[in-house]
């Protein structure tokens, strides 16, 4: 079992057990290829500890289904019509296998249902919908957005960095996950979210999901990121590149490829700093590997201002 020492500013450090997981999952009961047995076949044959399934507009009977040692979580996307007619991809995980509001009225509408059964709820894959910041900000209580989705690499919209920075930059403190969104093979484990939860339990893992106690990857892995005494520590395997990434053009960088002209290296593993010296406000850990394979760790807020 993989762990983490996760700590937050004011808060005491904890080491929490980490779970592999897919949060955005299609089947053969919406528009997915693949039948939930066969789904759950791929996802416990590629190491994951969690899947979420999230057909259109429909629930799964997960309960029912053999998850194999996986946590099965069931979970919903809502398509109500939003800004300039654009649909929203609502993403909302932890609702109940009978949760009746398939056809909300409204963005806000979706958010509010999917709160109230107890859902952790994203703002599905904004650049591919064509939502601007502005636009997801206006929906109240979602926990965020996704950094990062699969399936919509076929059009080159799979990250959403600048969404993600636009709404902390306005002091939105969104979390953001990472997720295949699969339909088909093609969109099949390229970025997942890394659960930093108390135990296995589904309430657990929910309630990791809406603490913040994760992070976004498609490969690297944090094993510490930490706050405390006015330093922020953070330990992960070997990247060719960590970053800072901060408010408007603040940040710092502790590594990146070809610090002196194509083909040097340099590799960093830990970023060790005062958080004098780091943003203000909220920012947030940035990783590459050397395969160009990201991890995005959520935001953590300096108590300098
Ligand atoms: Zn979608
Ligand atoms: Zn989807």
């Amino acid at each position: 079992m993989k762990k983490i020492v996760y700590q937050k500013p004011g808060m005491a450090a904890e080491e929490r057990i980490v779970l592999k997981a897919n949060l955005h999952t299609h089947t053969t009961n919406s528009d997915g290829k693949f039948s939930p047995e066969e789904i759950i076949e791929m996802y416990q044959g590629a190491g994951y500890d969690v899947l979420a399934f999230t057909d259109h507009r429909k629930t799964n009977p997960v309960s029912s289904y053999d998850g194999k040692g996986m946590v099965l979580i069931s979970g919903i996307e809502l398509h109500p019509v939003g800004p300039r007619n654009i649909t929203w991809h609502i993403l909302a995980v932890g609702v109940p296998e009978d949760f009746p509001h398939n056809y909300p009225a409204t963005g806000q509408e979706a958010v509010d249902l999917a709160n109230a059964s107890g859902a952790a709820v994203f703002c599905a894959h904004p650049y591919w919908c064509g939502l601007t910041s502005g636009d997801v900000m206006t929906l109240n209580n979602i926990l965020g957005i996704e950094v990062y989705n699969t399936s919509t690499r076929y059009i080159g919209k799979e990250f959403n960095m600048y969404c993600w920075d636009d709404c902390l930059n306005a002091g939105k403190e969104y979390t953001a996950i990472a997720v295949d969104d699969i339909h088909s093979r093609r969109d099949f484990c390229c970025g997942w979210t890394m659960i930093c939860a108390e135990s296995r339990s589904q309430e657990d893992i929910i309630k990791a999901l809406k603490q913040g106690y994760f992070y976004s990857s498609q490969g690297p892995e944090f094993s510490k990121i930490a706050v405390h005494d006015g330093i922020l520590e953070a330990e992960f395997t070997p990247c060719a590149a960590a970053v800072l990434v901060g408010r408007n053009s603040t940040g710092a960088m502790f590594s990146i490829e070809n610090p002196d002209g194509p083909g040097t290296a340099s590799e960093v593993s830990s970023i060790k700093a005062d958080l004098k010296d780091c943003p203000r406000g909220l920012f947030r850990i940035q990783l590459r590997d050397a395969n160009g394979n990201y991890a995005w760790s959520n935001p953590i807020r300096n108590p300098y201002i």
